[in-house]
């Protein structure tokens, strides 16, 4: 069996095994991976932390007692509704040259990858000049709590990591031209909801104190607010990188300060859901709850929002204006505890170089570019202890393909496995060196 036909194999397997979250119950897809590199010779250690979840270290021993490098993955998935998919979600099928299922890019694949490459590593008798630990966690997709947040606690060397690579950015297909993302920040997460109370009634007799009509004249405001469009350095760099020189109808693509000057731009970006996000706060209206009968007037109510704010912005500031916006009649209420803002990682490194010379050498001179993750992942953690830490997994997608994370009938294409798992194992040769 070739690696990409065992990474194949091992990917279905692996989405097989129903991580989804809530509940996760990752400890079986945490056992079949550490089977597998125990298999191979890695030593390995396994972190139970709850009914039925754990997670996995392990461990290609460096010369050197320097900081190690961590690979980290996440095992849990999002829930997919089966009813809805063309191919079942969790039967990790391979058809017309793709592995269907949850998790297939959001990112068994790459926890797969990573894997292989690191065992590929260990065969080929490469020492690092420094350990390079597998990680593998849970809970990702809800936070963190049991996964890296338990593990930064439980593990001293991994709160003293050297470096950290994870998810968060691919190489990108657009337009037949390609440039890689390298994550190095990412949104600040803010959600939150609004609820109103309110006297009840027969809806025969309406009355003003409707707690329904209450959030939904509130949500209109927040949601009629346009957040004002805002060149952040990191996304400065990024679009310069990909658009200078674009001509478009009604404008040339300079630099983007002085390009976001320009109308036809301004919309040509809010017609691109990936700049929209890349360059304003977002606010989603994503669970409307209220009422429970068509002739009954509800007597509470309430409507929350995801709500992603530039890295730069400040999260006080935010919900002061959305108060304002909302009104005296509801309450806004954020959701989760109020956390640090990570600060993000720097570009000008040796590792964002060498990840630099590795794409030059697999895929031309392509521009490699920092990039913000729009939505959060578990390199916060990292990035609040001051750890560098990059999401990148050299794969090509369109952004039609990764809108499929998350959403319906998620895939990954048997060539880009084979991209993922070279990619991975020339970074991999590249990081033993650093
Ligand atoms: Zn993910």
């Amino acid at each position: 069996m070739n690696d990409i036909d065992r990474a194949v194999s091992l990917l279905s397997e692996l989405i097989r095994i129903d991580t989804s979250n809530p509940p996760g119950n990752e400890e079986e897809a945490i056992l079949f991976l550490e089977g597998y590199l125990r298999k191979e010779g890695l030593s390995t250690e396994i972190f139970p932390v709850a009914p039925k979840r754990a997670n996995l270290m392990a461990r290609l021993k460096g010369k050197s007692k320097e900081k190690p490098i961590v690979l980290l993955s996440h095992i849990d998935v999002v829930p997919a509704k089966a009813e809805d998919w063309e191919v079942p979600p969790f039967s990790g099928e391979v058809r017309d040259g793709f592995v269907y299922g949850r998790g297939a890019i959001d990112m068994k694949s790459q926890a797969v990858c990573q894997l292989l490459a690191l065992t590929r590593l260990y065969k080929d008798r490469l020492t690092p000049e420094r350990d390079i630990l597998f990680l593998a966690t849970c809970d990702e997709e809800v936070g963190g709590q049991y996964g890296v947040e338990y593990m930064l606690k439980e593990v001293e060397e991994l709160r003293h990591a050297s470096f950290v690579l994870s998810e968060g950015g691919c190489i990108i297909e657009e337009n037949g031209c390609l440039h890689a993302q390298v994550s190095v920040a990412e949104k600040k997460l803010s959600q939150f909801s609004i609820e109103a109370k309110g006297t009840g009634g027969h809806g025969s007799m309406p009355h003003h104190d409707n707690a329904n009509e209450k959030v939904l004249a509130a949500a209109n405001a927040i949601m009629s607010y346009q957040w004002p469009l805002k060149p952040t350095g990191i996304i400065t760099t990024y679009l310069n990188g990909i658009l200078k020189g674009e001509k478009k109808e009604g404008f040339t693509y300079t630099n983007l300060r002085e390009t976001l000057r320009n109308k036809r731009f301004r919309e040509f970006v809010e017609s691109n859901p990936v700049y929209n996000a890349l360059l304003r706060n977002t606010v989603t209206v994503t669970i409307l709850k209220g009422g429970e009968k068509v002739n009954v007037i509800p007597t509470e109510s309430s409507i929350s929002f995801d709500a992603r704010l530039l890295p730069t912005e400040d999260r006080q500031a935010f919900f002061r204006k959305i108060r304002v916006l909302a009104g005296k009649d509801v309450e806004v209420i954020p959701i989760g505890a109020e956390k640090h803002d990570p600060p993000q990682s720097g570009y000008d490194t040796p590792y964002f170089r060498g990840i630099k010379k590795v794409m030059k050498k697999l895929t031309g001179p392509i521009p490699v570019l920092p990039f913000v993750t729009t939505g959060a992942t578990d390199l916060r953690h990292f990035r609040e202890l001051g750890i560098p830490a990059y999401g990148f997994f050299p794969i090509t997608l369109s952004n039609q393909e990764l809108f499929r994370m998350h959403g319906l009938n998620e895939r990954i294409s048997v060539r880009n496995i084979g991209e993922g798992l070279a990619g991975t194992y020339e970074i991999l040769k590249f990081l033993a060196t650093a």
